[in-house]
C-alpha cells in the first residue's frame, strides 16, 4: 500500500524587522522539498514579537504559545525592535525568547560553525575548512538569574550563575549524541567533544567540567577533552579547523557562537536550533536588522539553513529518512549556490536580493531532485 507520510505541524513566527522577508524567502524552499522529497508540512503562521507587543501589549499571545507547544517544531525568523520597550525599559525580545525556551524546555542551543566553500572567511587560517558545532546550555548558567539580578545600590550590582547536575548532564549528553551522528569531518579520524569552561577559577565551572567527564565515560568511542573559554576564543581564530563539538555554559555559548558566526561569513549565514526533550525551535542567529527592513536585501540563508536543520531534526526524531533527505537537499542547494559564488547578498559583498536567493535555492532543489 501507500507508505505512511506524517504531516509535520510547524508553528512559523515571522517576527519583526527582516524576519518576515527571511521567512517569506524560506517558504518556497519548504514547498520545493515537499514536492521533491515526499514530505508533508502543515505550517501555521503567527504574529508575535515586538510589533505585536506595540499593538496589543503582549509579545506572544496565549494561542500562539499553545500552537508552539502543540507543533512538531517551531520555525522563528527574528524578533525584537530596539524602540519597542517594556514599562521597565527592557527590550521585548529577551523576555519573549526566555519565556519560549522555558515553556518548551529548550535546554540545548545548537550553532553549527561551518564554512561553506566559496564563502570568504576573515581568517587566513580557514583554508583547511571549518566545521564545528557549538552547543550552548540554554536554560541556566548565568541566565539562571535572568530577571532576578540585583542592583544592590548605586555602586554594586550582582547576577548569580547556577550550574545544576541535571541541566549540565542533559546538554552534555546531547553533545555526545550529536557528535555520534553528525556528518562533519572528524578530527584525526576521531569524533571529539570538548568542554569549554573556566574551571581553573570558578567552582561552578569546575563542577560543569566534572559532570562533563562523568557523562563522557558513557561514550568511550568519542574523545573527550576540556579547555578554558579564553583559550578557546583564541583557538577559534588561530586553529578553527581543529574542533568538532564544543559544549559550554549559557553565556559562554552566547559569546562564542557570535565569534563562530563571524569566522564563517557572518550572522546572515549562521543557522541555529534550540532543542528540548519534546520540542525544538529553529531560527537564524541574527536579529531583526531594522535598518535593512523592507528593502529585499537581507541574507535569507541563515533562515533557510535553520529550516534545513529543522527537517533533519524531525527526520531523526521520527526516524523518517524522507525528512532527513529534505533537510540535506536544502543544505546542498545552498552549498551549491555558495560554491558557485555568482549570487551574493550585500552582507556577502554582492547585490543579489533576498527573493533572488530564495528563487535560486528553490530552483536548485527542483533541479537536483
Ligand atoms: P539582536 O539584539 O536582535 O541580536 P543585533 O543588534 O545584534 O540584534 P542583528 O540584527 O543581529 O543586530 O544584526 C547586526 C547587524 O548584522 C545588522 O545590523 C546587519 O547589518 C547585519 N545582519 C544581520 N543579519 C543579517 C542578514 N540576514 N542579512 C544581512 N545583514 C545582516
Ligand atoms: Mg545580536
Amino acid at each position: 500500500g501507500e507508505p505512511f507520510v506524517k504531516t509535520y505541524h510547524i508553528a512559523a513566527l515571522p517576527g519583526d524587522g527582516i524576519g518576515p522577508e527571511c521567512l517569506d524567502a524560506t517558504m518556497p524552499v519548504l514547498d520545493a522539498v515537499q514536492s521533491c522529497c515526499g514530505i508533508s508540512l502543515k505550517i501555521n503562521r503567527h504574529e508575535a514579537g515586538a510589533e505585536h507587543y506595540r499593538k496589543h501589549g503582549v509579545a506572544i499571545p496565549d494561542e500562539v504559545l499553545k500552537d508552539c507547544l502543540d507543533a512538531d517544531a517551531v520555525l522563528l525568523a527574528a524578533i525584537g525592535l530596539p524602540d519597542v520597550r517594556k514599562p521597565d525599559g527592557t527590550e521585548v525580545q529577551p523576555d519573549m525568547m526566555m519565556g519560549l525556551r522555558r515553556a518548551l524546555g529548550l535546554y540545548a542551543a545548537v550553532r553549527p560553525v561551518k564554512l561553506y566553500p566559496g564563502v570568504p572567511s576573515p581568517l587566513n587560517t580557514a583554508g583547511a575548512g571549518i566545521d564545528m558545532v557549538i552547543l550552548r546550555e540554554n536554560l541556566e548558567g548565568l541566565f539562571a538569574s535572568f530577571g532576578g539580578g540585583c542592583i544592590l545600590n548605586d555602586h554594586v550590582a550582582t547576577d548569580t550563575i547556577v550550574i545544576t547536575r541535571e541541566g549540565t548532564e542533559r546538554v552534555v549528553d546531547y553533545a555526545f549524541q550529536l557528535s555520534q551522528r553528525r556528518k562533519g569531518r572528524p578530527i584525526d579520524g576521531k569524533r571529539r567533544v570538548t568542554c569549554v569552561d573556566k574551571a581553573n577559577v570558578f567552582r561552578s565551572f569546575a563542577f560543569f567540567r566534572k559532570v562533563f567527564f562523568d557523562i563522557a565515560h558513557r561514550y568511550p568511542d568519542i574523545e573527550a577533552d576540556a579547555t578554558y573559554v579564553d583559550a578557546m576564543s583564541l583557538y577559534m581564530v588561530t586553529s578553527p579547523s581543529d574542533w568538532d563539538v564544543l559544549v559550554m555554559e549559557n553565556q559562554f555559548g552566547d559569546i562564542l557562537s557570535d565569534l563562530g558566526a563571524a569566522i564563517v561569513g557572518g550572522l546572515g549565514m549562521a543557522p541555529s536550533a534550540e532543542i528540548g526533550d519534546n520540542h525544538a525551535l529553529f531560527q537564524p542567529s541574527h536579529g531583526t536588522a531594522p535598518q535593512l527592513t523592507g528593502k529585499n536585501v537581507a541574507n535569507p540563508i541563515a533562515t533557510i539553513l535553520s529550516a534545513s536543520m529543522m527537517l533533519d531534526w524531525l527526520g531523526t526524531r521520527y526516524d523518517d529518512a524522507d525528512a532527513i533527505s529534505a533537510g540535506a537537499a536544502i543544505e546542498s542547494a545552498v552549498a551549491g549556490l555558495l560554491k558557485d559564488g555568482h549570487l551574493r547578498t550585500a552582507d556577502q559583498g554582492g547585490n543579489t536580493s533576498t527573493s533572488a536567493i530564495s528563487d535560486a535555492v528553490t530552483d536548485a532543489i527542483h533541479r537536483n531532485a
